[in-house]
């Protein structure tokens, strides 16, 4: 097979070389003491290789790097020293977008992760307009309503998975909807931070 971000041949969707250039954040794990959202683990910057790749995922929709990603992900998680969790919960995208898409990026990252998966945790209720034109204010506005918690998240925490983490808003609004929904705890964790 080939790599999916330099194309040459590869034992794995992402070669060793390409690997090797993802850049790691230095201290990966973060508790927040403000806002919904209780940790953030953010395991690259969003530069290079690494951006290129949630980009390939996203936009170019080049499936054969969300296998090695997922792995990377897992493998890092058990790596960290991170909060406990119950639930591992893609951050969703609206139905709309998934049918356009075909997937949805956050729940391929999530899929090696262990734990009690429950993909229907959260709900995307309404759809809202691309996040990356806005500034941080309207970020948020864009958001409102957006989500849903299903009642099943009661007294548990919860480990949202997305692919970038850029100003927060949208884990903010995906904890909000678990809080409300009487989630105990809820962090995220994304495999870039930035952009
Ligand atoms: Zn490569």
């Amino acid at each position: 097979m080939r790599c999916g971000l330099c194309g040459l041949i590869a034992t794995s969707g992402v070669c060793e070389d390409c690997l090797a250039e993802f850049k790691p954040i230095e201290s990966p794990v973060e508790a927040l003491s403000t806002g919904p959202v209780d940790f953030a683990i953010c395991l690259y910057h969003y530069q290079g290789r690494a951006s290129q790749a949630v980009r390939r995922l996203k936009y170019d929709r080049v499936t054969s790097l969300a296998d090695p990603l997922a792995r990377l992900m897992a493998t890092k998680a058990r790596e960290l020293t991170i909060p406990r969790y119950d639930l591992v919960c893609p951050v969703p995208i609206h139905w709309r977008r998934l049918c356009w898409r075909g997937f949805n990026q956050a729940e391929l990252l999530a899929r090696d992760l262990a734990a009690r998966s429950q993909q229907r945790a959260l709900l995307r209720i309404r759809a809202t307009r691309p996040q990356v034109r806005l500034n941080p204010q309207e970020r948020a506005i864009n958001l409102v309503g957006a989500f849903r918690a299903n009642p099943s998240v009661y007294g548990q925490s919860v480990l949202l998975v997305d692919d970038v983490l850029t100003s927060g808003s949208t884990a903010q609004a995906c904890a909000e909807a678990l809080k409300v929904a009487g989630a105990e705890k809820v962090g995220i964790l994304t495999l870039t931070k930035g952009g």
